[in-house]
């Protein structure tokens, strides 16, 4: 398909794709999916419900004809998805697409790892949020400890996969891991990227009291390392980078509450059950899986996508208050993915 930029209310082009291929999830992060909300009897999508690969396909290369250069491809727990390595395949083939990462858990990792790298895929980002195993089963929800983790990062870099290490930074919960994961992932050549605690969803309770921000967390690191400072690589980029003096390794932030950056955000996301959403803290999201079921040509979704992003006007980060962060409806994280 030929390509065209379109570009929505405040002139931010489309550049980005994140696709959620399932909402499930093995773990039940307390800040995500907490496990009294989403015990036992919760509904999560029928297997029905979800896009099938080719139809994920067919919306992905529209995407790219209309600009996105990066597909991310998320959940609730992506490795969930049965034969995910096909998804990949489709989508890395795709023409015009330059970027195709994953985001995980990771603990599916060490069986995946090497057929998503035959794939095509490139690199993986690893949520991890504490080297403390009881910590960490605490967060995870699940109590599960770090290994299975670890051993999935091992198996992407053995696999050839970049790997990049997500951290959210909860006061009071993990704070006290910032140190020994920065120390950890310098000394294990990975860069790691400090994620602001967000309102995503309305289940995990969030207060601004909780965030710990980029700046507080930069001011620990520099007591420790010296840092300098790395120029954005792309309009767009959302992480804030730095190298550690005289090394190749790189640490990052994603200062999503403390710096809000929607005035370059370029990223719209595909819900498992094929909504559009155009930003994180959507309510609703815009149905393409119905259309499409429905029998829409290729053009038809190219205007309806087209429409969709010319009537954006999403910049909740700039707006948030602790008010919209209590009583706006908004989708939950599970469910479209970081
Ligand atoms: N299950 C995968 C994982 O955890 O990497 C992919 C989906 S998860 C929703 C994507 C990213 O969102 C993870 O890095 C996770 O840590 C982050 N995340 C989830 N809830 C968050 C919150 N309330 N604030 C900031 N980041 C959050
Ligand atoms: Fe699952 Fe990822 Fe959410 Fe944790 S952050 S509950 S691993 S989807
Ligand atoms: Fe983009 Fe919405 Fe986040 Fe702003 S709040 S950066 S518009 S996803």
């Amino acid at each position: 398909m030929e390509k065209t930029i379109i570009k929505d209310k405040f002139d931010r082009p489309l550049r980005d794709l994140r696709i959620s291929v399932i909402d499930r999830c093995n773990f039940r992060c307390q800040y995500c999916m907490p496990a009294d909300q989403f015990g036992d009897d919760f509904e999560f999508l029928p297997r029905s419900a979800l896009l099938t690969y080719e139809e994920i396909e067919r919306v992905a290369k529209v995407f790219v004809s209309l600009g996105v250069e990066k597909i991310r491809l998320t959940g609730g727990e992506p490795l969930l998805r049965k034969d995910l390595p096909l998804l990949v395949e489709k989508i890395s083939n795709i023409e015009g697409l330059n970027d195709i990462g994953l985001t995980t858990n990771g603990v599916l990792l060490p069986k995946l790892a090497q057929k998503l790298k035959d794939a095509g895929l490139k690199r993986v980002n690893v949520s991890l949020d504490t080297l403390n195993d009881e910590l960490f089963g605490q967060i995870n929800g699940r109590g599960i400890g770090t290994k299975p983790v670890l051993d999935g990062i091992a198996a992407a870099k053995k696999a050839g996969l970049g790997v990049k290490i997500n951290m959210v930074v909860k006061k009071g919960l993990n704070d006290s891991e910032i140190i020994p994961m920065a120390d950890y992932c310098k000394n294990n050549g990975l860069e790691l990227r400090f994620i602001e605690y967000m309102d995503v969803g309305s289940t995990n309770g969030w207060k601004m009291d909780d965030v710990i921000t980029k700046k507080q967390i930069y001011m620990m690191l520099k007591e420790h390392y010296q840092l300098e400072n790395l120029d954005p690589a792309y309009f767009g980029e959302v992480a804030k980078l730095y190298n550690y003096k005289d090394t190749n390794v790189n640490v990052g932030f994603i200062p999503s509450v403390s710096e809000s950056f929607c005035s370059s955000c370029t990223r719209s996301r595909l819900s498992a059950n094929g909504q559009i959403f155009t930003c994180l803290f959507n309510g609703n999201g815009h149905d393409i899986r119905n259309f499409m079921r429905n029998g829409a040509t290729d053009e038809e979704l190219i205007t309806r996508i087209t429409s969709i992003w010319n009537g954006r006007d999403d910049r909740y980060s700039d707006e948030r208050t602790e008010e919209t962060a209590k009583n706006r409806k908004k989708i939950e994280m599970s469910y479209i993915g970081g």
